[in-house]
């Protein structure tokens, strides 16, 4: 670990923390680079975004130091934070401040901006010790107050200070560094963090960590196996029920429908790149088993779980509430819950009509659904999978949606509603009844194309 300059993501972005940094020095203050990109540098990582912390300078005088350099929001209460739009990542910067804790709730936090504190006083409000380091961009000197660095070497999450217990959230980026970092959590942190009460916080917050869980670390089932080991499952009771569940041990060596969840989580991160839409596929992976939990028992010889995947779709809107309140993310998650098992299924089955393929590509995407089934499949302890386009289920159901056109888009229905009315039905509840009779009958096949739609319809409406 030397100190050198990190070397961020984008190199424009480097050059312009240390333009900053020299001109808060010649207004007589000292700017400071803290938290993630310290961290990711020192781990030889690119940081993507920068925060600076600049010390001496009043707020005025900062603002009008800064401004030159991009167009300035305040964040935060107090105005604490000036954000510096770039076009080439994030620039946050702000004024040394002590927080403190002064009523329940996420709000209850009193924050006094005070450029006149010294480093250590103010890195005592962070999260984690890796989190809490310093650096001068132009001396390049590291000011390491709480030991980062040691538990950097370590791959240790310690909290900074007793107020760690201020802030529940704490305890979901705990997680997410584990499934960034595959760190430990040090036992004395893992102590304050069982004593949170996450009920205090907003959704809003959950998700920018679930989303770092889930979609930034290779290890998101290390990150979940986190949560439960931090005693945080208890705000996400779905996903808590799964401990323990049995599994028949001839398909599931690996253990509980847990520990399966973590094990497929883990395999999904290695196609991540490959997601149309890695947060609803993932998410889709998180929630796939969640109905096990309700429809486990031990008949005719094994566990079972039949209608598990029926089940699972309820509890994932459930559980996707605890999550976020983004529209429009929740049905496909329950969608690609509901059909997980379908690849396989159909796959196996001796025979599978057209129809049953197009009526799946109406309800899901049939590559996303394909990679949560192979993630469901990957996520025991087995090392001979193929790659996900390789695998058999997904590329025998993969080669019949694109015979049947429906390989990246679902079916378009061949009549629509102006079709009726031109031939003079009056608008109505019936017109409904015949695009559907319509589109069932091209689902099947029976239809196969605009033309012939048209000459059934002129037909039925002759009768
Ligand atoms: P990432 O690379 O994922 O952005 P990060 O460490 O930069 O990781 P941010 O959420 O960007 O994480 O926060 C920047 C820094 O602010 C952290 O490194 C940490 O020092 C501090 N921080 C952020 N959120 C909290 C919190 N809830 N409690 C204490 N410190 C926090
Ligand atoms: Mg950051």
């Amino acid at each position: 670990m030397g100190n050198t300059f990190p070397a961020f993501a984008e190199p424009k972005l480097g050059d312009l923390v240390i333009k900053i940094a020299k001109a808060c020095q010649q207004a007589g203050g000292r700017a400071f680079l803290v938290g993630g990109a310290v961290r990711d540098s020192l781990l030889g990582l690119a940081p993507q975004d920068a925060d600076l912390e600049v010390y001496g300078l009043q707020p005025d005088v900062l603002e009008k130091v800064v401004a030159p350099f991009g167009k300035i929001h305040f964040v935060g209460q107090q105005f604490a934070v000036i954000h510096l739009a770039t076009g080439f990542g994030d620039l946050e910067i702000s004024l040394p401040r002590r927080e403190s804790k002064t009523g329940p709730g996420h709000k209850g936090f009193s924050i006094q901006a005070d450029p006149e504190l010294n480093p250590e006083e103010a890195s005592a409000r962070r999260d984690f010790t890796v989190n809490s380091m310093l650096q001068d961009p132009i001396t390049n000197e590291i000011v390491d107050p709480f030991s980062g660095q040691r538990d950097l070497k370590a791959g240790l999450l310690r909290h900074v200070s007793p107020a760690f217990s201020e802030d529940p959230l704490r305890v979901l980026r705990a997680a997410r560094f584990v499934a960034r970092f595959a760190w430990k959590v040090a036992p004395e942190t893992v102590s304050l963090c069982w004593a949170q009460d996450l009920s205090e916080l907003p959704v809003e917050r959950f998700e920018k960590e679930w989303r770092g869980l889930l979609l930034r670390g290779s290890f998101p089932g290390l990150g979940l196996q986190c949560l439960a080991e931090l005693g945080a499952l208890r705000w996400f009771p779905e996903l808590e029920a799964l401990r323990g569940i049995p599994q028949d041990p001839v398909w599931h060596p690996e253990g509980d429908v847990f520990r399966h969840t973590c094990l497929c989580l883990n395999a999904g991160a290695h196609i991540r790149d490959e997601m149309e839409d890695p947060w609803v596929e993932m998410l889709g992976i998180l929630c796939h088993d969640l109905g096990k939990a309700e429809t486990t028992n031990f008949e005719r010889g094994r566990w079972r779980s039949p209608n598990h995947d029926v089940v699972g779709g309820e509890l994932s809107h459930a559980l996707f509430k605890r999550l976020s309140h983004q529209e429009g993310i929740a049905p496909k998650v329950a969608a690609l819950t509901r059909d997980h098992l379908r690849p396989t299924q159909y796959f196996f089955a001796p025979k599978v009509g057209d129809g049953a393929i197009r009526r799946l590509a109406l309800r899901v995407d049939i590559s996303a659904l394909i990679r949560v089934a192979w993630s469901d499949a990957a996520g025991r302890d087995c090392s001979n999978m193929p790659q996900w386009k390789d695998w058999e289920p997904g590329r025998w159901l993969l080669n019949r949606a694109a015979d049947l056109g429906v390989k990246d888009s679902a079916p378009q229905p061949f009549l629509l509603g102006r079709d009726l009315l031109e031939l003079g039905l009056q608008p109505g509840p019936k017109i409904g009844k015949i695009l559907n009779e319509a589109f069932e009958l091209q689902l099947d096949g029976k239809l196969p194309d605009r033309e012939s739609a048209q000459v059934w319809l002129a037909k039925k409406c002759a009768r």
